[in-house]
């Protein structure tokens, strides 16, 4: 077929993990999507250690047809991962993730790639509105987007999910983040590039039940802060920063009653130890925190930067190896 000859212009990587539920339907919109595409597409699904027949049925549809490749991880490694995996594995010239369970249309794929052929190397899709989830899971999902977009250093932007259109020199840039922790919306924030949206109404789930449960929930957004939000890391710092006008108040207070208040003996000696020990065990640890969090920046061995284009004469010959991204690499040492 037409994806065996041409290269491929666009791949659709969706993570699997128990949807049999779903898979009628979204095989049958996905056909159809596809079809629709001007160019080779590829759709590839990432079977997230899946206990259900998703597995059988994927396989055997990627045995019968080439549009479709099936790569199945070990065990359950989460959502992120999943997507990691199949992105790893594109081939296509621009990259879409989009979940199985069609809370991303598949409609609003032709509006990325629309914006990706104005020249746009990110186009993230972001939720006017939510149908069919619970109320705690809006009203968290509300403030965890609020916070993070406020508290996080790179900009990521609020009430955006993994739905988005990345250009093949993103995905390249994103392969150099080794990091262990993934939170795929922010390393794609933290790279840059021309980045723009589209906005969309999210669906129900077509089918089955959300794979979220609160633990994965509570696990994402601490990958999602301390990966992206100094504020954790600086707790110690701030409580030291705001504890030190309280603490030379109440020393101030215990040297006057000392002096003029009629006072338990031992008390005044008592609390000015107690305002110094705290003060300097606050002040030890916002040091150290500080070093711990330049450890840990340094442990995702991230490139120093990127480099989007480089422009020169055509006269200036120069070898290509030591070209683009490959320069920033001596940079981690
Ligand atoms: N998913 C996955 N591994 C997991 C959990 C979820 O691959 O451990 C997939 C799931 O099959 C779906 C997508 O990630 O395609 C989003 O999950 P879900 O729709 O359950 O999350 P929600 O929309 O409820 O936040
Ligand atoms: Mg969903």
């Amino acid at each position: 077929m037409a994806a065996d000859s041409k290269p491929i212009s666009y791949s659709i990587v969706i993570p699997v993990f128990n949807e049999e539920a779903v898979l009628p339907v979204l095989l049958r919109r996905l056909d159809l999507l596809l079809a629709r595409l001007h160019g080779p597409a590829e759709a590839i699904f990432v079977d997230d250690g899946s206990s259900d027949s998703s597995p059988v049925v994927l396989q055997a549809l990627a045995k019968r047809d080439p549009r479709f490749r099936y790569i199945g991880l070990s065990r359950n490694f989460g959502h992120q991962v999943a997507i990691t995996a199949g992105m790893d594995a594109a081939q296509g010239k621009a990259i879409i993730v989009m979940d199985a369970d069609l809370q991303d249309p598949p409609e609003v794929v032709e509006q990325l790639i629309a914006k990706w052929k104005e020249g746009y190397d990110v186009v993230y899709a972001r939720r006017l509105s939510r149908a069919g989830e619970s109320r705690f899971k809006r009203a968290t999902a509300h403030l965890f987007y609020r916070m993070l977009s406020r508290m996080s250093s790179v900009g990521i932007p609020a009430d955006v999910g993994d739905f988005r259109l990345i250009d093949r020199k993103v995905l390249d840039a994103l392969r150099q983040m080794p990091e262990q922790d993934r939170f795929v919306r922010g390393m794609i924030a933290w790279l840059g590039f021309r980045q723009t949206e589209v906005t969309f109404h999210r669906l129900e789930r077509a089918a089955g039940e959300t794979k979220y449960p609160l633990s994965k929930m509570v696990s994402f957004a601490a990958d999602a802060f301390l990966g992206y939000s100094m504020t954790l890391l600086r707790f110690s710092s701030i409580a030291a920063l705001g504890l030190l006008v309280v603490l030379v108040f109440v020393a101030i207070y215990s040297l006057y009653a000392w002096l003029y208040l009629e006072v338990t003996p031992g008390w005044t000696s008592l609390m000015i130890s107690i305002i110094v020990a705290s003060f300097f065990q606050l002040i030890s640890l916002s040091i150290i925190g500080e070093y711990v969090g330049r450890i840990y920046l340094s442990t995702k061995s991230r490139p120093l930067f990127i480099v989007d284009a480089i422009k020169r004469s055509p006269q200036t010959e120069r070898p290509a190896a030591s070209d683009g991204f490959d320069l920033h690499r001596q940079g981690g040492g």
